[in-house]
This record gives C-alpha cells, sequence and structure tokens, in this order.
C-alpha cells in the first residue's frame, strides 16, 4: 500500500509539475509542495473575497482572473518536524482565466513572523535548532500572504542519535557531539566509510566502472579532532562567517556515512568545475540507486548552510535516496525534518 502511495504521489508531482511549469515563474522546489496539497493537510485561510489577491496577480506571469481558494503550504505538511529541520513555506492560489481553464499559481512571497523558537533562513524558510533539551516542544509559527495568517505547528521530535541510523540528519542547526563514532568503518577507494555505506559505495564504483568511469573519494570518515584542524584553518583562512568547513560535530564527514568524491580527470582533486564532467551527470542519474544524494546543491547555499559542492555525496539508503530524487527534493535538511522512521 504505502509503495503504490508513493507511485501515485510521484504520478501526482509530474502532472502537477508541468502544470505549473506552463505557467512559469514559479521556482522549481514548489512543483513538490505543489502536490502536498493532494495529501489533505495543507491550511486553506476562512476567506471569501479574494480582490486583494486578484490585485496581487497583475502583473505577474498567470493569466488567473478569479481567484476561487488560497492555500498555504509548506514542504512539512504533517504535524511533526525532526530537530534540526527546515522548513519552506508557500502559497497556492487557485482560480480561472478569462476562457474559465483551471489555473494555479505558487508564489513563495508568504513571511514567518519572527519567533525564538526557530531561526528565520529566508522570509518563507526556518529552520528549528537544536535547543540542548531532550524534552519534548512544540513549536508554532505564523505564516502570512497578504491579509492571511494562519499558525503552523509542529511536535518536534529528537532523532536517533545513533550511529547505526542511516538517516541522521546532521546540519548546522543540529550536530552529533564530539563522542560519536560511526560503530565500524572499512575502507572504500583508500577512505574510511561507516561499514553502513562503505558496501553501497563500493557498489557504486564497480557500476560506474562498468560504464567506463572511475570516481575516486577524496575524504571520507572524518573524526571530531580532524574536523576541529580543518575548522580552525578555514576560520584562519576565510574567517568566521565561511560556509565550507563544518563546525566540529556538525560535520556528515563525522558520521561516516558522507564521501567528497571526484574522478580521473580531476587527477583526485575537488573541484567546483566537476559539475561540468560526464561522471557528475552519471552520479545524477545513477547515485541514488547505491543510496547516495547530492547534498549541498545548487540554490539552497543558504538553506543547507553550504556553498554549492558537486562533490559532496551522502549516504541515506537506497529507498530514502530514491524518494528523494523521485519527488524533486533539494535540500536533505528539508526532507529530513518530515521523519522518514
Ligand atoms: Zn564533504
Amino acid at each position: 500500500m504505502k509503495r503504490k502511495k508513493t507511485l501515485n504521489l510521484a504520478k501526482k508531482l509530474i502532472i502537477l509539475g508541468i502544470m505549473v511549469l506552463a505557467i512559469g515563474g514559479v521556482g522549481y522546489f514548489y512543483d513538490n509542495m505543489a502536490v502536498k496539497e493532494y495529501e489533505g493537510s495543507v491550511v486553506f485561510p476562512k476567506k471569501t473575497d479574494y480582490t486583494q489577491v486578484e490585485e496581487y496577480l497583475e502583473g505577474k506571469d498567470t493569466d488567473i482572473v478569479k481567484v476561487k481558494r488560497v492555500s498555504f503550504t509548506a514542504s512539512n505538511n504533517t504535524d511533526t518536524a525532526v530537530c534540526g529541520g527546515v522548513v519552506r513555506f508557500g502559497a497556492l492560489i487557485y482560480g480561472e482565466n478569462a476562457s474559465g481553464e483551471e489555473k494555479y499559481y505558487l508564489t513563495d512571497d508568504v513571511s514567518v513572523a519572527k519567533n525564538s523558537d526557530i531561526k528565520k533562513i529566508r522570509d518563507y524558510v526556518v529552520a528549528i535548532p537544536d535547543n540542548g533539551s531532550d524534552e519534548d516542544r512544540v513549536v508554532s509559527m505564523d505564516v502570512s500572504f497578504l491579509d492571511m495568517t494562519e499558525k503552523y505547528t509542529y511536535n518536534v521530535v529528537m532523532q536517533e542519535m545513533s550511529n547505526k541510523n542511516t538517516s541522521i540528519l546532521v546540519n548546522p542547526y543540529m550536530g552529533v557531539g564530539d563522542n560519536f563514532k560511526p560503530h565500524a568503518t572499512k575502507t572504500v577507494g583508500g577512505r574510511k566509510m561507516s561499514t553502513l555505506a562503505a558496501g553501497a559505495l563500493q557498489d557504486l564504483f564497480d557500476a560506474a566502472k562498468k560504464d567506463g568511469y572511475t570516481i575516486w573519494v577524496n575524504s571520507g570518515y572524518r573524526g571530531v579532532s580532524e574536523q576541529r584542524y580543518l575548522y580552525n584553518r578555514a576560520v584562519a583562512k576565510y574567517g568566521p562567517d565561511q560556509n565550507d568547513t563544518a563546525v566540529p560535530g556538525h560535520s556528515e564527514h563525522h558520521t561516516g556515512f558522507a564521501a567528497d568524491l571526484t574522478w580521473t580527470c580531476r587527477e583526485g582533486y575537488i573541484s567546483n568545475n566537476q559539475v561540468y564532467d560526464d561522471e557528475y551527470d552519471w552520479m545524477m542519474e545513477h547515485g541514488h540507486e547505491y543510496g547516495f544524494i547530492l547534498r549541498y546543491t545548487k540554490g539552497s547555499e543558504d538553506i543547507t548552510g553550504y556553498i554549492f559542492e558537486p562533490w559532496h555525496y551522502r549516504y541515506i539508503g537506497k529507498e530514502l535516496a530514491t524518494q528523494y530524487v523521485e519527488e524533486g527534493w533539494c535540500t536533505l535538511d528539508e526532507f529530513f525534518c518530515i521523519p522518514r522512521w
């Protein structure tokens, strides 16, 4: 049953994605959010007069002349959020054009009110940081579009901070702590990885080789002392606001589930130019089949907290990685904000 639901969702994503893209003027991220409307958990403000919304749409890239409904939507439309997760909000406007055809318009012109429980990343994107407490807590936030405001409330849950949890979320808002160690490591391509990811990475290398590509590991598991050295070095070089080396305890490399990959033509060095290589295209097409996803994507820098890194891949298991790619997610921080266990 679960599988069937996923397929239906994927189908809806494609149909609505095409529809939304056809209207134009909306971001790639929102294709996914629009679909969530069909899951029945988005918030519909009580409103019958949409004159202000119709005025808002004037000059926008849509031919809606009559608005029939507005709904708030979020990348997490459940009532539970994982500590450290990120939520993105938007408003979906539904109406008709002059010929009476049904049209959608999706906007990120929403704003979340300042709130001490959350960290505002953009007007419409928030993170739920670890507050250092194991107590159950609830966070609420007011989301506004024009004169409409709705409250979103999440029960915040702690993920399992275990070295066997391949879907552990590690980011600037959630760390694993200095004492975390992979339960065991295995060397792949000359670098250590958690044994839970090592076999999959070797399978990925073997498959790439069959297609004519040799993939190298530049960096795998890093313990906290090595991360501290790299962090101090990066801060000394680029200052405290540098965003390519994680704070010790907040690096995915610490989990043993992340690998910096490069390939023969780069002679083992990581480079921004990897994005132009055939091997990168191969990784984009096949990485998820082995459980790996590109972690720090272009355009999501302020959400992930990292520059675009075409070399950094994260193991989350085949099933979740496939779901991540098929549903069109761009950040793991949003995908893992919804409990996946
Ligand atoms: Zn990395």
